[in-house]
């Protein structure tokens, strides 16, 4: 579904991507773990458009979509929920879930993207004429994702949907991504918390300063020894 062929990113001088490989078959939730800086929110950047790559290829679907601005990749399907949530704290909820569907002019897509999101945030549903800007934090990471559901994405991809959560609601979010990827969307998980995110993972891609060091199925990844010591909390 998603090919990505050697791509390098750099920030002025910083070479951020330094030969990025990775593929996501259609159906699967593929995580990408590493440390702070590892590169992997510019991987996620570089497959939308937001940053530009200086080599290699971004294929999507078997179309190249390198060049392509943001706004026609979200067209052809990939949405991004970008760190740190950014929904519009002026807002309401629905208005919030409404933008998310400005690329799209198919009345009746739209209205069965509401009624997605609203079966599978009960809370948002419950919420949608309150401010954004008031909601939880839990609720707001509800609402960001909400949002990137309302482009119909097939795939999804997720910037550290766990960040500043507390555990019981960390679990909450974990569940309803394993609830949208059994409803066909496949899910590029960006997780710190790696523990969780290879427990409900396929595959998994391990960055190290720009590159990938390792990349294997999930269940493999958490057994292997490197991996338990530097990214699972194993002495
Ligand atoms: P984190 O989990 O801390 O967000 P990350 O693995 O997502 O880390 P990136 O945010 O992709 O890492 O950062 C990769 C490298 O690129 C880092 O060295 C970072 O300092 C640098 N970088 C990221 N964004 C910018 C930017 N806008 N300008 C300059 N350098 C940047």
């Amino acid at each position: 579904m998603l090919k990505v062929t050697d791509i390098h990113t750099y920030y002025g001088n910083i070479h951020a991507l330094k030969g990025i490989t990775m593929e996501v078959h259609r159906g699967e939730i593929v995580t990408l773990i590493g440390s702070n800086g590892a590169g992997k929110s510019t991987t996620l950047s570089t497959i939308t458009g937001l940053v530009r790559s200086k080599m290699g290829s971004i294929f999507f679907e078997d179309k190249d979509i390198t060049s392509l601005s943001p706004d026609q990749i979200v067209k052809k399907g990939v949405s991004l929920t970008p760190e740190g949530r950014e929904v519009f704290p002026a807002l309401t909820v629905e208005e919030n879930l409404k933008l998310g569907a400005y690329i799209r002019k198919d009345k009746d897509g739209i209205q069965s993207s509401f009624d997605r999101v609203y079966e599978l945030f009960p809370r948002l549903h419950e919420r949608k004429k309150q401010t954004a800007g008031t909601l939880s934090g839990g609720e707001q990471q509800m609402l960001a994702i909400g949002r990137s559901l309302m482009t119909a994405p097939q795939l999804l991809m997720l910037d550290e949907p766990s960040l500043g959560l507390a555990p019981k609601l960390i679990e909450t979010i974990f569940e309803l991504i394993v609830s949208i990827n059994q409803q066909g969307t496949t899910i590029l998980l960006v997780e710190q918390n790696a523990n969780m995110a290879l427990a409900i993972a396929n595959r998994g891609y391990v960055l190290e300063t720009g590159k990938i060091i390792l990349c294997d199925d999930a269940r493999a990844l958490q057994e292997n020894d490197e991996v338990r010591k530097a990214y699972l909390g194993d002495i």
